[in-house]
């Protein structure tokens, strides 16, 4: 982990600042291990600091190594000390990520100072995993896969899709999941054509598509994958799209290896899903890159300009949406090779019909 600071410190020294100050908890995870909810990180040529309030003292020095670790009450000022004992004069910071409430105590506090705003900087380190990474990667997707198997018993004629996000949630819990990675969707009948449908009080009808959409939270590192599931006889333009989806996210897939751009890999299934004639509802990009947050770079849609590495880890998510009949999307999580990719999430992908 060490070493990650060490990394960024190089890339800074090129970048024209002396000093960088890193606030997004996810970034701050990333770099030194702190878990908690209130911590920032200077990073200068010299030492490299942490800067926490007296609620983490304790959880700061059993977390936190190869930093100089300073707990202050108003954080603020932390950072502002330290930057002014470092005797840093041009400090990056996170524009997204600062507030201007922040911003404006370090202007008065440090008048020689110059800040200068940056965008992605540690996420850009961040798209591609190293192997610990990768590990807790393969364990959060590996608990995700037992919380489908969940939903496949659970969802029944009559059953609530709250039901079915409640039984998903009992069993990923039981078996180590920290948390959701977010809000478990399930979304059945009409309401399938929402590509965010919350699970909700309505029951599950025989004829339907149901669309479960979920993740864990596994060590900090999160899981995403949908599958989509007939729920009795569906009709023929039910199994129409859902092919269209399936086979779209293959051309996806095949496309995907080290040294491609990430557009092309949206393009194919874009494409593919336009041909088919239902280019109009596929209104959502085709992936993005998963790690200590569910939505990171890179991103896999019509206006990315990432570049897909090896190492890193993204969704195939194709869907189509038609509103008052229902949608279909199909997610998987794969490791970005030299030759290819390797697919994480298990499962098939054929239509699943459940009783
Ligand atoms: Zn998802
Ligand atoms: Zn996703």
């Amino acid at each position: 982990m060490e070493e990650r600071a060490e990394n960024l410190r190089d890339e800074l020294s090129l970048t024209g600042v002396d000093g960088f100050l890193v606030q997004s908890l996810h970034n701050v995870r990333y770099l030194c291990g702190f878990t908690g909810t209130s911590g920032s990180i200077v990073l200068s040529s010299g030492r490299n600091f942490f800067i926490t309030d007296p609620r983490y003292t304790l959880q700061a020095r059993s977390e936190v190594k190869g930093f100089g670790i300073r707990v202050y009450r108003r954080p603020a000022e932390g950072i502002a000390g330290v930057i002014k004992g470092l005797g840093l004069k041009d400090v990056g910071f996170e524009s997204r990520v600062l507030t201007y409430d922040t911003y404006r105590k370090l202007k008065r506090a440090l008048p020689g100072v110059r800040l200068k705003p940056t965008t992605d900087v540690v996420e850009k380190k961040r798209m591609v995993k190293d192997s610990s990474e990768l590990g807790h990667i393969r364990k959060a997707v590996e608990i995700g896969d037992i919380g489908f198997r969940k939903a496949e018993a659970k969802i029944t004629l009559g059953q609530t899709e709250k039901g079915v996000a409640l039984s998903i949630e009992e069993g990923v819990k039981k078996k180590g999941a920290e948390a959701m990675a977010f809000d478990v969707i399930v979304a059945s009948g009409k309401r399938s054509a929402l590509p965010h449908g919350v699970a909700s009080a309505k029951r599950i009808k025989k004829g339907e598509f149901v669309i479960v959409d979920m993740g864990v939270s596994f060590e900090g590192y999160k899981s995403d994958k949908t599958r989509t599931y007939a729920v009795g006889r569906v009709s023929a333009l039910h199994k129409k799209i859902y092919n269209i989806v399936k086979n779209a996210q293959e051309k996806a897939i095949e496309n995907i290896k080290a040294g491609v751009a990430a557009k092309k890999v949206d393009v194919a299934a874009r494409d593919y899903i336009r041909r088919a004639g239902y280019g109009r509802f596929f209104t959502h990009g085709t992936g993005h890159g998963v790690g200590l947050e569910v939505h990171e770079r890179p991103a896999i849609n019509p206006i990315s300009r990432d570049v897909l590495e090896e190492g890193m880890v993204v969704t195939v998510e194709p869907g189509i949406y038609i509103e008052d009949f229902g949608g279909v999307r199909i997610e998987d999580m794969v490791v970005v090779r030299s030759g290819g990719c390797e697919i994480l999430t298990g499962g098939s992908r054929e239509l699943r019909i459940l009783e």
